[in-house]
Parts: structure tokens; sequence; C-alpha cells
């Protein structure tokens, strides 16, 4: 979608810190990151908030993608917090869904 920064990430056109990246979903460091490791998980299919999500195994995918990247990191017993807001009461930004991943 045009003029939104998360696409243009998963188009190239904007660089990231990329952790880690498949057909679907794409990681990255968060540029304003509020703990010591802070990532976002997004589909790379444009969608703009929670309320527009229908892809069960899409969304599962960015929960799992968010595990799998603690477990390399190695801070996954340790926990880690995963958080989704959703529209201005959920204080979302960037309206394209993204999962934060905190530790
Ligand atoms: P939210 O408030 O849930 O919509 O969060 C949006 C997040 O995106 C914020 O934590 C921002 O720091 C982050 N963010 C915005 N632009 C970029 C970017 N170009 N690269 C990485 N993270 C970004
Ligand atoms: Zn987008």
């Amino acid at each position: 979608m045009e003029n939104c920064i998360f696409c243009s990430i998963v188009n190239g056109d904007i660089p990231a810190d990329k952790l880690y990246e498949d057909d679907a979903v794409l990681a990255f460091k968060d540029v304003n990151a509020q703990a010591p490791e802070h990532f976002l998980v997004i589909p790379k299919e444009h969608i703009s908030t929670p309320n527009d999500a229908t892809d069960e195994a899409l969304l599962g995918k960015l929960s799992i993608t968010a595990s799998e990247i603690a477990k390399d990191r190695g801070f996954a017993e340790q926990g880690y917090r995963l958080v989704m807001n959703c529209n201005s009461d959920g204080c979302q930004s960037v309206f394209h869904i993204h999962l934060h991943e905190k530790h």
C-alpha cells in the first residue's frame, strides 16, 4: 500500500535492521526501542489494524515467529512481552499490523 512505512520496509524502499524474513512475514528492530531488545513482527501483506485481520494462520505465524526469535536470541526462557496495538485507544501509530516483541 502506498504511504505505508511498513510496506516500504517490505519492498525495500526504507531500510530496516532485519532479524527474520520469509514469504509471509518480516521481523526487524524497532527504530525507537522501548526495551533492550524490541522487535516488530509484521505480515508482508498490508493489513491496517487487528480489526481487519482475517487470516488465522498468518496471525498465528506472527506469534510463532516471535517465539522462534526469542529462542534464537536466548531469552525465551527468561520471557518477553508480545503486544499488538489497535486504533487510537490502543495507541496504534503505524497502520500496518505489527506484533511488538520486547525483552
Ligand atoms: P504502534 O504504536 O504499536 O503503532 O508502534 C509502531 C512502532 O513502529 C513504534 O514502536 C515505532 O518506534 C516503530 N517504527 C516506526 N517507524 C519505524 C521504522 N522505520 N523502522 C522500525 N520501527 C519503526
Ligand atoms: Zn502496509
